[in-house]
C-alpha cells in the first residue's frame, strides 16, 4: 500500500510505501477510491489537536471497497462499497457509551487521528464502524458526506427545528446542510468570508434565501445558527443574529478563542452549544436522509500525491465546496 503520511507537526505529508496491512479479527481492509479532505485534517496536520502519535495517515471521509475480511466479520462482504467515518471505535462500556452517547466515549479511536486514515490506497477499519453505501452515486461525490455531511447532520439536529437557520462558513459541511435544511422547508442564511462571491453564489444556487458576509446583519432574526468556520469571533456575531431563545451551534473540533462579549447578547435564553464527533446512529439516519433528497456535493478532485496542495487550498479558503483525494 501507499499513503500520504504526516511525520511531524506542521510538516508536509510525504508519500510512503508500506506492506499491505492485514485485518485483525473484527476488522476489514478497504481499498480506497476517494477520501474527502476535512478541516479536522488540517487541525491534525497543524498540531491543533492533542496527542497525535507520528507517523499518522490523516483522512476520515473514506469511500472504498472491502478487499480483505478479518475473522468474525459477518455483516460486511468482500467487494462491498463502504464509508469509513471519523468515529473508528468506541469502548461500549463508559458512561457515555452506555447512555447512547458514543460520540463522547472516554476511550474512542478516530480515523485519521488516532488510527491511520484514508489518505492512502488502503486502510484498516473496524467493521462495526463502517457504513455500507450501496451502489448509487459516485465515490468522490459521496466522500464529503462521511464527515461534512455527518457532522453537519448532527449539528443541524442540535440546532433544533427552527425555521430560519444561519450557516457561518459555507464550505463542505455548509453546502450539504443547506440542502438538507431546504428539504425540511427551512430558510437558510449563508454567511461567508467578506467578498467570497463564489461561496455566496453556491449558497444561493443551492436554495439559500440570503447570502452575505459574516459581519452582516441578516434580513430576519434567526431561530438558530451553526458555525462551521474555526473562528471564535463568529460566536458573538451569531449570537447577535439569533432571536431570543435561539441557539448557536459550534460544529468544529477546534476554534480560535472566543472574544469577550456583552452578556446582553446571550441573555434572552440564547444558548451556545458544541457538537462533538458522531454516533453510528447519526450515520445511519443521515445516509438514509441523504439518499432521499439526492444531495449534490460540489467537489474539487486532487490526485492523492497532491494532498499538500489540497490542504493548502482549504487552509487559504480557496476551495468552493469540498476537496476530495483519489489514490
Ligand atoms: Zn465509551
Ligand atoms: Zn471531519
Amino acid at each position: 500500500m501507499y499513503a500520504m503520511a504526516l511525520s511531524a507537526r506542521g510538516a508536509p505529508l510525504t508519500l510512503q510505501q508500506r506492506p499491505d496491512p492485514v485485518p485483525s479479527p473484527g476488522e476489514v481492509r478497504v481499498k480506497v477510491s476517494a477520501c474527502g479532505v476535512c478541516r479536522t485534517d488540517l487541525h491534525v496536520v497543524d498540531g491543533e489537536l492533542p496527542d497525535v502519535s507520528y507517523p499518522i495517515i490523516p483522512g476520515h471521509e473514506v469511500v472504498g471497497r472491502i478487499d480483505a475480511l478479518g475473522a468474525g466479520v459477518n455483516a460486511l462482504e468482500l467487494g462491498m462499497r463502504v464509508g469509513v467515518p471519523w468515529l473508528g471505535f468506541t469502548c461500549g462500556e463508559c458512561i457515555y457509551c452506555r447512555a447512547d452517547k458514543e460520540n463522547l466515549c472516554d476511550r474512542p479511536e478516530f480515523t485519521g487521528y488516532t488510527r491511520d486514515g484514508g489518505f492512502a490506497s488502503h486502510l484498516i477499519a473496524n467493521a462495526r464502524y463502517c457504513f455500507p453505501l450501496g451502489e448509487h452515486g459516485e465515490d468522490a461525490d459521496l466522500s464529503p458526506l462521511l464527515c461534512a455531511g455527518l457532522i453537519g447532520w448532527r449539528s443541524l439536529v442540535m440546532a433544533g427545528d427552527g425555521e430560519t437557520l444561519g450557516i457561518y462558513g459555507f464550505g463542505a459541511a455548509g453546502h450539504i446542510v443547506a440542502q438538507v435544511a431546504n428539504s425540511q422547508g427551512r430558510k437558510v442564511y449563508a454567511f461567508t468570508r467578506e467578498g467570497d462571491k463564489e461561496a455566496q453564489q453556491l449558497a444561493l444556487s443551492l436554495g439559500a434565501d440570503w447570502a452575505g458576509a459574516s459581519e452582516d446583519i441578516p434580513p430576519t432574526e434567526l431561530d438558530a445558527a451553526i458555525i462551521y468556520a474555526p473562528v471564535g469571533a463568529l460566536v458573538p456575531l451569531a449570537l447577535r443574529a439569533v432571536r431570543k431563545g435561539g441557539r448557536v451551534v459550534c460544529a468544529g473540533i477546534h476554534m480560535s478563542d472566543i472574544p469577550t462579549f456583552p452578556y446582553r447578547i446571550l441573555w434572552g435564553e440564547r444558548q451556545i452549544v458544541s457538537v462533538a464527533n458522531l454516533t453510528r446512529k447519526d450515520g445511519i439516519d443521515f445516509l438514509a436522509a441523504a439518499a432521499k433528497i439526492d444531495i449534490q456535493t460540489h467537489t474539487t478532485v486532487f490526485p492523492l500525491v497532491e494532498t499538500n496542495e489540497a490542504l493548502a487550498r482549504l487552509r487559504d479558503g480557496k476551495l468552493t465546496g469540498a476537496a476530495v483525494l483519489r489514490p
